[in-house]
């Protein structure tokens, strides 16, 4: 395949969104049936990065979406991933309610997805999800993903979790006030000392404490702790949150590490001619079985990087991993709540993701060559938009939502309250 001209192709990208919005998500999206509330996220949330939210829904449309997204709302408070486990609140008994439980990301991007449709948040059951909450952090300060029979803590806790649990409270919990103040809180304390904790050798985060470190985590793990320390009154700032100190610098340098031109997939590179090309996918002997007898004049000749094999540089998410648009979201986004942006080199990877990913019909694909899915379509617009690509609004990084819908939540008057 040549290279298409590295442009935005914003009318493409509309209509890409559209379609997943009004007619039927492809078969492979089946599977993810119970994962809905995500979809219609990256959907809706799409439109208005885009800024055609408004203009391309009609105003019956909007609020046909804000009933379904109530209707996901648990009695109790919280809200469910998908309407598949929902047999009726009249059926809804103790004994029964933990078949159909609240369900903690799907709560953060129900709230998200009111907010972005212009909704006020009045009938979201706000004490009751404050109260729900601290029932789902563990005794190491994470957080589960449901309450399951008998109450106990199932799935989760690992810092996607972590991250979705502290921006629900800080949407919901907003500046404080008369109505949140007597609301038992979550254990902030315990969150953010798991989250450092997560923090591995290199500087990167890992799932738990002594994991690899690995950008969505590490963008988990940042947002969380970006989440408390917005809301945190007298409270010091973390380490990894401030500057010169050592957690801070050595997550920037693993971040920006992170970029690579290593981008695999199946295309012929560009400089198909210069010599020794074709011997840099071919996977190293040694790698497949190892010997120690390997003759060192056996392995592959890597040939150095030229101007031409730097032209497209996107992110990956741990080391020696090839570059994926999700991670160019990922760590832009961490970067970017760090203050710490401009270290990466914006125009390849710029080049990356309108050359490689972009795809001819809209939206955004994994890799070079693959087809869109809506959270690569939606990650690598919001890369590019942090990168101040024209025709996308700016984006909140650790709520990831346009900051429309951001001064949408912070003007409602229980919000501002306690400010
Ligand atoms: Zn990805």
């Amino acid at each position: 395949m040549t290279d298409v001209a590295a442009t935005f192709t914003k009318e493409r990208h509309i209509k890409y969104f559209l379609r997943c919005l009004k007619t039927f998500l492809p078969s492979l999206y089946t599977s993810n049936d119970s994962n809905r509330m995500l979809l219609a996220f990256f959907t809706v949330a799409g439109l208005d990065l885009l800024g055609v939210l408004l203009s391309k829904t009609t105003p019956e449309e909007r609020q046909g979406y804000i009933e379904w997204i109530y209707h996901c709302q648990i009695p109790t408070g919280g809200f469910r991933a998908f309407t598949g486990t929902d047999f009726g609140a009249e059926n809804r008994t103790t004994e029964n309610e933990a078949w159909d439980p609240a369900n903690v990301p799907s709560t953060f991007f129900a709230l998200e997805l009111l907010l972005i449709l212009g909704d006020d948040l009045s009938r979201v059951k706000r004490t009751e999800c404050l109260q729900w909450l601290p029932q789902m952090q563990r005794s190491n300060g994470s957080f589960g993903e449901v309450l399951g029979p008998g109450g106990k803590i199932e799935g989760g806790g690992d810092l996607r979790f972590c991250c979705f649990a502290a921006g629900t409270r800080y949407i919901l919990r907003g500046n404080g006030g008369k109505d949140v103040d007597d609301i038992k809180d979550i254990n902030v304390d315990k969150l953010a000392a798991f989250v450092q904790a997560c923090q591995a050798y290199d500087g990167g985060m890992g799932e738990g404490p002594f994991c690899e470190a690995h950008s969505g985590h590490t963008y988990c793990a940042m947002g969380a702790l970006s989440f408390l320390n917005r809301l945190a009154k007298d409270q010091k700032t973390p380490s990894v949150l401030s500057p010169g100190a050592r957690e801070f610098e050595s997550l920037v340098c693993w971040l920006v590490s992170r970029q690579t031109a290593e981008l695999g997939g199946t295309e012929d590179s560009d400089d198909e001619n210069s010599p020794g090309a074709d011997e840099v996918h071919r996977l190293p002997k040694a790698a497949e079985e190892p010997s120690s007898d390997e003759e060192p004049d056996n392995l592959p000749i890597i040939p150095p990087p030229t101007g031409a094999s730097l032209r497209y540089a996107g992110f990956n998410g741990r080391c020696n991993k090839y570059a994926d648009t999700c991670y160019s979201f990922w760590n832009l986004a961490t970067l970017d709540m760090m203050d710490r942006l401009d270290l990466v080199d914006a125009t390849r990877n710029r080049q990356y993701l309108l050359g490689k990913t972009q795809h001819i019909i809209g939206g955004f694909g994994k890799g070079v060559g693959e087809p869109p899915d809506l959270l690569h379509s939606y990650f690598g617009m919001v890369a590019l938009a942090f990168q101040g690509e024209e025709g996308l609004s700016s984006v909140d990084p650790a709520l990831c939502i346009s900051h429309r819908a951001v001064q949408h939540l912070q003007s409602l008057p229980w919000w501002k309250e306690g400010a």
